[in-house]
């Protein structure tokens, strides 16, 4: 691990103007905020990341989870993962994000995890974690070694010539069944951000994963109110039962007349949401996958993945059902 200097935020207009400095938000910055540490760390003990500067936010205001005067939540960029999961409001009202936290990781991870660090936690790609293999992510224009190579578990949809990796988060598929807002602070003022799209797809630029900026800060994350009567559940298949990603995951929103929001992860570079297959979830899991999947590009290797979003919509589309007779 290459050596780097350390600071720690007291003020956020500070750290911002601090990191504002890097030439970009993405792979490779030479300025980085750090929450948890359980991905940049990591990383930079693989040489995968080599910031020369780490902001530590973990001081500033950002811990507290509130519920909003129109009913929904906010929660802080700093919040414990456990935290979130555990929180009463969080097991009550959204339960598919405290599902999804819970899936994840191990208690230890998630007890220094954030919600920010979370949101931008990197893939679990095999090769953007070996340095002496090509990854466009990690290393822009050396070709992707998984397009060719171990690739089971990669992405089936939104992926390009140039990466086929998935985001890993559990919690980022239940943000976005539920809607959530990102909400940034950076040296052009503060901007709210759809979770829909705050995730890019690869395209040729693999290396740009967010719409972040130099110096954008996550402050905090708001979700709307639960509808009243609805069903929110999280159901993760995955090689092996703790303490390993998703092979396939959905989250899901049901309201009592069988409507409602449903993402998918496992699949995508970013937690799949298509609301034109929202539409057939009164019809059943089929009806949903067909318009869910279009345009999916798998491999021989992953190819089951197709079936396995059918079946676990239809699982979840069950128990959603039970839940209400
Ligand atoms: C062994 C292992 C198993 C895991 N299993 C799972 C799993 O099954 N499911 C799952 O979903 N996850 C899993 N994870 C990933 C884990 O959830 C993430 O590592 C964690 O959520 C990252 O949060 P953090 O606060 O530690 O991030 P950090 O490492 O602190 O930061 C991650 C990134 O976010 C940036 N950042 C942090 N805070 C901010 C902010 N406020 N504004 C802007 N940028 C910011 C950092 O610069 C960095 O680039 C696993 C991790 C490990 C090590
Ligand atoms: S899939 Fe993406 S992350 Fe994996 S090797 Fe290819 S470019 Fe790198």
């Amino acid at each position: 691990m290459k050596t780097f200097a350390l600071t720690r935020a007291n003020d956020s207009a500070q750290a911002i103007a601090t990191a504002a400095k890097a030439t970009t938000a993405q792979q490779g910055a030479e300025i980085r905020f750090i929450g948890g540490g359980t991905t940049l760390i990591d990383l930079m003990k693989l040489n995968v990341e080599q910031p020369k500067t780490l902001i530590d936010i973990n001081r500033l205001p950002l811990d507290k989870i509130e519920t909003l005067p129109d009913g929904g939540l906010t929660i802080g960029a700093v919040v414990r993962n456990s935290d979130l999961a555990y929180h009463p409001i969080v097991r009550k009202s959204y339960t598919v994000l405290s599902e999804a936290i819970l899936s994840g990781a191990s208690a230890q991870l998630r007890n220094m995890a954030t919600t920010a660090g979370n949101l931008l936690q990197r893939t679990r790609c095999m090769y953007f974690r070996a340095t002496d293999m090509p990854c466009n992510k990690r290393e822009p224009g050396t070709g992707c070694a998984a397009i060719t190579g171990a690739n089971r578990s990669l992405a089936i949809l939104g992926t390009s010539e140039h990466c086929i990796a998935t985001n890993p988060s559990d919690m980022n598929v239940a943000m976005a069944a539920l809607e959530a807002i990102i909400h940034v602070r950076g040296p052009k003022g503060e901007r709210s951000i759809p979770i829909a799209d705050f995730h890019v797809l690869p395209g040729n630029t693999p290396q740009r994963e967010t719409v972040l900026e130099p110096g954008d800060l996550i402050t905090h994350v708001t979700l709307p109110p639960p509808a009243p009567g609805s069903r929110s559940l999280y159901l993760k298949l995955r090689d092996r039962a703790s303490y390993a990603f998703a092979l396939v995951s959905v989250a899901a929103v049901i309201q009592r007349d069988g409507t409602g929001e449903v993402a998918v992860g496992g699949i995508a570079p970013r937690p799949w949401r298509v609301e034109a297959a929202e539409g057939e979830l009164p019809h059943g899991a089929k009806a949903v996958a067909g318009p869910l999947l279009t345009g999916a590009r798998p491999t021989d290797d992953n190819k089951f993945k197709l079936k396995l979003v059918e079946r676990t919509l239809g699982a979840v589309l069950a128990e959603a059902r039970e839940a209400k007779a």
